[in-house]
């Protein structure tokens, strides 16, 4: 039975944060994750688990998951929409001069920041990550770029699901960009990434990397955009140019546009062979935990 507020309050040591627009969005994702069960219900006659999803008071962009009495929940900060929004505000958004539509590509890219998130949380969930309780850095981080993967993966398929084909480019420009300026703005309050002269150790220094059970934003942001070869058949195969308008765009919000950009040949590849190694270690974690169904394989 659903427990009343005050005491999961108490028992969670949290303080829930109820807003009309935040019951509006959480609304929204209970919606899709109940048609991802129905779905698989249907499909493969399993029932996944739902969850519970609140938000709560705190500045900082992240959210968790938790088990209690049979029960999972995520909670998410207050700050995936609040801090987010001001953070969004500041870029530079010269690429649409009418207001209302600006505010409306916020407001689209807070979403899918938002549903990220929770797809996040709830792969730890159905993953099985929450109940196997592993405590090993590198299967940790493994955890979290299964997760990663598998919030984004659904975004796709739900963009390609609900939109009409001439959209397909704009929605995942907007869902992308929601995930990269998530992270870069995480990346900020981690002190792990306050990057210096030794930016390169943290890829592959064994010390630094056995203290972290996330992996590095910007290695989030790697496998993550890599993901984005996305192709469409239609009367041809079609490779959507997704990826160059999203550069395009970061560039322009970011200010950097037409100014050189320094060429990290050498960073770059230390930092997608670390990516490389991640991914292996998905595999390995696929082994590791029994999955609730097979849908992730
Ligand atoms: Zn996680």
């Amino acid at each position: 039975m659903e427990k009343d507020l005050k005491q999961l309050e108490d028992e969670l040591n949290v303080k829930l944060y109820i807003t009309e627009e935040g019951c509006e969005l959480l609304n929204n994702v209970q919606l899709k994750i109940t048609r991802e069960r129905v779905a698989i219900r249907d499909e493969k006659e399993i029932l996944i688990p739902g969850c519970n999803i609140y938000f709560v008071k705190n500045k900082t962009i992240d959210a968790f998951v938790t088990k209690l009495d049979d029960e999972y929940y995520i909670f998410v900060n207050s700050g995936v929409i609040e801090e987010q929004k001001k953070y969004l505000e500041k870029l530079n958004w010269s690429f649409i001069s009418n207001e209302t539509q600006r505010t409306e590509w916020i407001n689209d890219i807070i979403e899918y920041g938002f549903y990220f998130i929770v797809f996040h949380e709830y792969a730890h969930i159905f993953c099985g990550h929450v109940d196997a309780c592993l405590d090993d850095p590198t299967d940790k981080k493994a955890q979290e770029c299964e997760a990663d993967m598998f919030a984004m993966e659904y975004l796709v398929k739900y963009i390609m699901n609900t939109q009409s084909e001439q959209e397909y480019i704009l929605e995942m420009e907007k869902m992308f960009l929601a995930i990269y300026f998530q992270f870069e703005n995480m990346q900020r309050e981690r002190w792990q990434e306050w990057y210096n002269d030794k930016i390169l150790e943290n890829y592959y220094d064994p010390e630094k990397e056995a203290k972290r059970n996330h992996p590095l934003s910007a290695q989030r942001m790697l496998y993550l955009y890599e993901m984005l070869n996305i192709v469409v058949v239609t009367d041809k195969i079609e490779l959507l140019p997704i990826k160059e308008k999203i550069l395009e765009k970061i560039k322009v919000l970011k200010r950097i546009e037409g100014k050189e950009i320094p060429n990290r040949e050498l960073e770059y590849g230390v930092a997608k062979e670390s990516v490389q190694k991640l991914k292996e270690s998905v595999k390995e974690i696929r082994k590791k935990i029994p999955r609730l169904s097979d849908v992730s394989e």
